[in-house]
């Protein structure tokens, strides 16, 4: 059996299945009041509702996928949901024990669930899994956040999952695993941007279900095609071995390369630096051969806690990176909480379009002490290597400018305080809301460099939510106004003298680097395990050809005929680095 879904890390894993559908915590309980009974149960109508219509659409896309087979889980899951048996303990328990609905359910689910667990036919204890699936489902139509349970099994695995947030992703022990694959989930998500970080082998967004795989079976991920193999014949293993080890031996090749400059064959310089989430990732920049790092996501330090730390352990943590980089630049961005990120502090209400709402430059602006903690720090380091800040998620001037003063106040504070730190300290914006490349003319003359977030302005430019699966065929790096987007920021940059890199997902997509660069990107920041391939695609590439692309790539109307036309020039100039 194969399941398609998106290559979201490449690499080839072999292993056993485990499955996380299993152990989640209980949701939170409170009390209510007599009168709110009627309206707990319209919500846990609710509920079941939307997860009966989830499973039916489920069904009718395995149906026309594969037969009738497969989709009769989910008629079992459905039925589960209408009986009535069921339905009236969980309304009973909202009256009489006056709980949440979705504790209510979750209690009369975990008594089932005990039940069916103590019967002996191993048939009907198989099918607890099927319940506990469910039961999620419903869960999740509640809004719950479901806590990752996710016990490390003693050997190594694949692990399966209905989904993965990035937090789940950056905290799993990897001690033991060798790839994921989860239902849900897009390529530019940033579990995905973790695994491919990591190295681990992933495939994201099968829109099938999965989770009901028995534990242990033999599988293959296949993180170049988005393929997970279960029961893999003898064949199909040794054909992902050969192909295991062909990358290899590209690989090997292209790390012995690794200290070459990255310039193009007429002689045309880019910088080629390093994205990272975590310090433990140092290593890997070193080996790679970037030159530095070209975003530091900071968020991911709010991984310890559901804070920031403080000035002095920000100060520490940017210090190491920008010793162990040093001579290279480190550009330091400020947290950029909120969308499918951490979030740096609870809400009240959980926000409806959480992409549109409270992240990036907006939190740390709407929290000055916090803020100025963060910035204090990049302050101290810069005394200690070679620092560069900059701002995500700028919509605009005001925005900008407000950043840019909170800055010079700590500068001002550590001054008077007498602590050193560089009064050069470059400041960048990040391009990554089309209203800031539509006026990146106006934020130009007030920043050091522009670096593009492509992720971002990809999704904000076509309205594709870049985590959305469902949406997933619409989110197109070649749009031409994309493309035109970036190109006008390269453009007010080079105008105003400063540089322009990208640092999205786009930067580490080689079909595209010809058109980049062709479009006069001067940095690209990518994932360090793909440094050493980026490097050599940068020196197989003709300046005059990709700016003869991107000139022709902006005279184009579809996205499709750009992708080609980058495409070619990849296909001609290093046909073997292709996936
Ligand atoms: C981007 O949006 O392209 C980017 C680099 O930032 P992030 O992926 O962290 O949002
Ligand atoms: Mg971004």
């Amino acid at each position: 059996m194969t399941y398609t879904g998106i290559p979201a890390s490449p690499g080839i894993a072999v292993g056993p299945i485990h499955v996380i559908a299993r152990g989640f915590s209980a949701p939170e309980i409170y009390e209510i009041s007599e009168e709110d009974v009627v309206d707990e149960r319209a919500r846990f109508d609710e509920a079941v509702a939307g997860t009966k219509k989830q499973l039916n659409d489920l069904q009718e896309r395995l149906e026309s996928l594969s037969g009738n087979a497969d989709s009769e889980i989910f008629e079992a899951h459905v039925m589960l949901l209408e009986d009535n048996n069921l339905l009236s303990k969980v309304s009973e328990a909202i009256a009489s024990r006056l709980q949440n609905a979705e504790y209510a359910f979750y209690a009369v689910m975990q008594n089932f669930l005990e039940a069916m667990r103590r019967i002996p036919d191993p048939y009907l204890r198989e099918r607890t899994a099927d319940i506990e699936d469910v039961c999620q489902r419903v869960l999740r139509n509640f809004k719950v956040d479901l806590d990752f349970d996710y016990e490390t099994p003693d050997d190594t695995h694949i692990l399966l999952a209905y989904d993965l947030s990035p937090s789940d992703t950056a905290s799993m022990n990897r001690r033991h695993l060798l790839g994921f694959a989860t239902e849900q989930g897009s390529i530019n998500s940033h579990t995905s941007i973790l695994a491919r970080s990591f190295g681990i082998p992933a495939v994201v967004g099968l829109g099938a279900s999965v989770i009901q795989v028995t534990a242990l079976t033999p599988a293959v991920i296949d993180g170049y095609a988005g393929k997970l193999v279960l029961n893999p014949t003898p064949e199909t293993l040794a054909g992902y071995a050969a192909l295991a080890s062909e990358k290899e031996k590209q690989r090997t090749e292209l790390d012995a390369m690794r200290d070459e400059a990255t310039e193009t064959l007429d002689g045309h310089k880019v910088t080629l630096s390093a994205n990272i989430e975590f310090l433990e990732e140092l290593h890997e920049v070193k080996r790679s051969g970037a030159k530095g790092v070209g975003l530091y996501r900071t968020e991911f330090l709010l991984l310890n806690g559901s804070e920031m730390p403080d000035e002095a352990e920000q100060t520490a943590a940017y210090t190491k990176v920008a010793k162990e980089v040093a001579p290279d630049l480190i550009i330091v961005r400020t947290l950029d909480a909120g969308g499918d990120k951490l979030p740096v502090e609870p809400l009240t209400e959980p926000e409806p379009n959480p992409f549109l709402g409270w992240r990036g430059i907006r939190v740390s602006l709407s929290r000055p002490a916090m803020f100025r903690d963060q910035l204090r720090a990049v302050l101290r380091a810069s005394h200690h290597g070679k620092i560069a800040v900059m701002f995500p998620l700028v919509s605009g001037l005001s925005e900008l400018l407000a950043a840019r003063e909170a800055l010079k106040r700590c500068m001002d504070e550590l001054d008077a305080e007498g602590v050193p730190f560089d009064p050069k300290l470059p400041v960048g914006v990040m391009i990554e809301v089309p209203s800031a490349a539509i006026c990146a003319d106006i934020l130009a003359p007030h920043v050091d460099f522009f670096s593009i977030g492509t992720n971002d302005l990809i999704q904000y430019t076509v309205a594709v939510d870049r985590v959305n699966p469902h949406v997933a065929k619409l989110y197109r790096p070649t749009h031409p106004a994309v493309i035109r987007l970036i190109g006008k920021t390269v453009e007010a940059g080079s105008e105003h003298g400063i540089w322009t890199g990208v640092c999205g997902e786009m930067a580490g997509d080689i079909r595209l680097t010809p058109l980049l660069i062709g479009l006069g990107v001067e940095e690209l920041s990518v994932s360090p395990k793909i440094v050493p391939k980026v490097g050599q695609v940068i020196r197989s590439l003709d300046f005059a050809q990709c700016k003869a692309t991107a000139k022709e790539a902006l005279r184009m109307s579809g996205s499709a005929a750009i992708m080609d036309l980058t495409l070619a020039v990849a296909r001609e100039r290093y046909p073997d680095l292709l996936d």
